[in-house]
């Protein structure tokens, strides 16, 4: 990537009044034509509520904000939770809500577009959810796609491994022209697709690794970063290591391999 969104935030326009602050964590926002949504609120830090409520106005106009979605409740997506929901009376939506932890969707309507809000909970954390705006293909899916990371907190077990190749799945169903992950720059499903295969490349390369005896450092030079995904955002830096680590930790544990 030779352009880190770390270095400078960017408000971009991904469709008619659909706005993302591009940085490290992404904060998005849409009109629904009788008020607007925001997805995810970053990481607090000084300076950033301004920057933000600034970028709201000027964007959004007299269009009211009606809704705050949270694609999970870890901090770094939550910063402006508080203030956001004070400054605009907003409705707060997450994983943790009865109709999305009971396996219902949410549709969020308006005149301009629609919202369909869905829980994919069990991978990062148990309260995932994603948002898919069907008329403009946008699907936010929160920290389900990092750029090469496997997207667990801590340990990858067995269940979580199957889980992520489901909800990948179903992710990639929806075919969305853009993918609007938790951090950093945008992609589509084609970058789902590839990281999809790269996780069943990874899981298939420990496991056989494991059964041949081989040393982690062994393992780990059989499986270098792939060759096309070497400008994905910091993968080559730390985000590929990271990956293999936990997938050959759970080949060590005598793991057979991903299920499907
Ligand atoms: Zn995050």
């Amino acid at each position: 990537m030779q352009n880190d969104p770390m270095t400078t935030p960017e408000l971009k326009t991904i469709a008619t009044r659909l706005w993302v602050r591009q940085a490290v964590d992404n904060i998005s926002w849409f009109d629904l034509g009788d008020g607007a949504a925001i997805v995810d609120t970053g990481e607090a830090h000084s300076g950033l509520a301004e920057d933000v409520e600034e970028m709201l106005e000027e964007t959004l106009g007299e269009t009211p904000l009606k809704y705050l979605l949270n694609t999970h409740t870890h901090y770094d997506h939550t910063g402006l939770n508080d203030r956001l929901k004070q400054q605009y009376g907003l409705a707060v939506i997450n994983g943790r809500d009865e109709r999305l932890a009971g396996g219902d969707d949410l549709t969020l309507g308006g005149p301009g577009r629609t919202a369909r809000m869905f829980h994919t909970g069990g991978v990062h954390t148990a309260e995932d959810c994603c948002i898919h705006l069907p008329e403009d293909s946008v699907l936010f899916v929160g920290d389900l796609f990092g750029w090469g990371l496997v997207p667990v907190n801590g340990h990858l077990v067995c269940e979580k491994a199957d889980r992520i190749v489901d909800i990948y799945n179903d992710l990639i169903a929806l075919d969305a022209a853009t993918v609007i992950p938790g951090h950093g720059p945008n992609c589509s499903t084609a970058e789902l697709e590839r990281w999809l295969e790269y996780f069943r490349w990874l899981s298939k390369g420990t496991v056989v690794g494991v059964q041949q005896g081989l040393t982690d450092e062994d393992i780990a030079r059989q499986l270098p970063p792939p060759e096309d995904m070497t400008d994905w955002w910091r993968l080559v830096d730390w985000k590929h290591k990271n990956s293999v680590g936990k997938v050959l930790e759970l080949a060590r544990s005598g793991w057979g391999g991903l299920a499907k």
